[in-house]
């Protein structure tokens, strides 16, 4: 375990931004995790998991509290009967090397999720989610260690709460994810279905099996998403709004093309995307070093330099705008630490 004081923040993150870590400590085991623990409440100090920094707006003051980082990294496989394989990986492993590692072996269920940045753990705290699947649909269980009693618990599907970038996790604020189990099949049907990738096959790009299949959304995501090597951001800054069939109706009546996702439950998830590019002309949207990316306006992108109260104002001022012309709250997806 590494403990250390006044770490800067902004390299641990994908915006590149942020001010140093009053604490911060980089935890291998369960042992390591329970001492962090121990030195938050001594310290009377907030604890702040951190995996890969790729969902995450650190403040320019920085973090006053303890900053945890979970490096557990193993990944082991278990096979079941009927052609599913249990995949149980560690809560610091790289998101994408256990779709490689999956794809790989020609096991499906995560494929879809190729090239989304950032850790096991903060994937299953964030219920991550792309062309067409969801970290929910493969999730089995996560053990987490309790952060009010330190014990080790396995919390299950039926216990994880996972709803549109939301989990029991996310909701609870008292766990620490250890590792993570997920269920994949070696005789899955590829899901092709959502429009990008149906594009692709009309297109003629194959997509029969996993590794295709994750090839091709890497592809994709390359030409509709910024690099957090080259420029900073932490992918979608808002969640896509969720709002009433009425509401719905109202702005149809004046947006008629806006495309609308029925839930199911009288609620209906609306493209903010859309609406900020065709309804509010605000794609490419900057102020100072910080923009609204040209491909896809959902995304805000930092230069070089930029703070996160530049990020921040910019992120009001969108919300504000949305609110003016359409009456909804934006919920931010990104999460400011400090
Ligand atoms: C270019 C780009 C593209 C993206 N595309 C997508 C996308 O397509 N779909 C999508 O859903 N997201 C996307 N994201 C957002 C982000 O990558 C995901 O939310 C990712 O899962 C966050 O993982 P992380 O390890 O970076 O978590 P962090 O940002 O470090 O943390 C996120 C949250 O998880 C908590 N956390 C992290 N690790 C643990 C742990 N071990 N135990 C308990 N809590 C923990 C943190 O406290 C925080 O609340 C994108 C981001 C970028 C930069």
């Amino acid at each position: 375990m590494i403990v250390r004081s006044g770490i800067p923040l902004a390299p641990h993150t994908t915006f590149h931004i942020g001010g140093p870590a009053r604490v911060f400590i980089e935890a291998d085991t369960e042992e390591d995790i329970r001492a962090a623990l121990g030195i938050a409440k001594r310290r009377a100090l907030p604890l702040y998991p951190l995996g890969a920094g790729s969902n995450v707006l650190v403040k320019d003051e920085g973090v006053e509290g303890v900053v945890l980082k979970v490096a557990s990294r193993d990944i082991v496989f278990e096979p079941g009967n009927d052609g599913s394989y249990r995949l149980i990986a560690g809560a610091g492993v790289r998101w994408d090397a256990v779709v490689d590692t999956a794809v790989s072996r020609g096991l499906s269920g995560i494929e879809n999720l190729a090239g989304i940045p950032g850790t096991v753990g903060g994937a299953t705290v964030q219920n991550i989610g792309a062309y067409g699947a969801e970290l929910a649909d493969v999730f089995e269980y996560a053990d987490s260690i309790d952060t009010t009693t330190g014990a080790l618990v396995r919390i299950t599907r039926a216990e994880s709460a996972f709803a549109y970038r939301s989990s029991f996790f996310k909701e609870s604020r008292a766990h620490v994810i250890v590792r993570v189990a997920l269920r994949l099949t070696t005789l899955g049907t590829p899901r092709v279905g959502y429009p990008d990738l149906a594009r692709a096959r009309e297109a003629g790009t194959p997509l029969s099996t996993p590794p295709e299949i994750a090839a091709a959304v890497r592809a994709i995501r390359s030409q509709k998403l910024p690099d957090p090597s080259e420029e900073g951001t932490a992918g979608s800054f808002f969640k896509n709004p969720v709002i009433s069939d009425a509401s719905v109706a109202t702005l149809r009546a004046r947006y008629p093309e806006m495309p609308v996702f029925p839930q199911g439950d009288g609620m209906a998830k609306v493209s903010l995307a859309w609406l900020l590019d065709r309804a509010l002309s605000l794609k490419g949207y900057a102020s100072g070093p910080v923009r609204l990316y040209e491909r896809q306006p959902l995304v805000i992108v930092a230069r070089e330099g930029a703070t996160a109260s530049q990020v921040d104002a910019l992120a009001q001022e969108v919300a504000r705008r949305v609110y003016d012309a359409t009456g909804i709250v934006l919920e931010r997806e990104v999460e400011t630490f400090g």
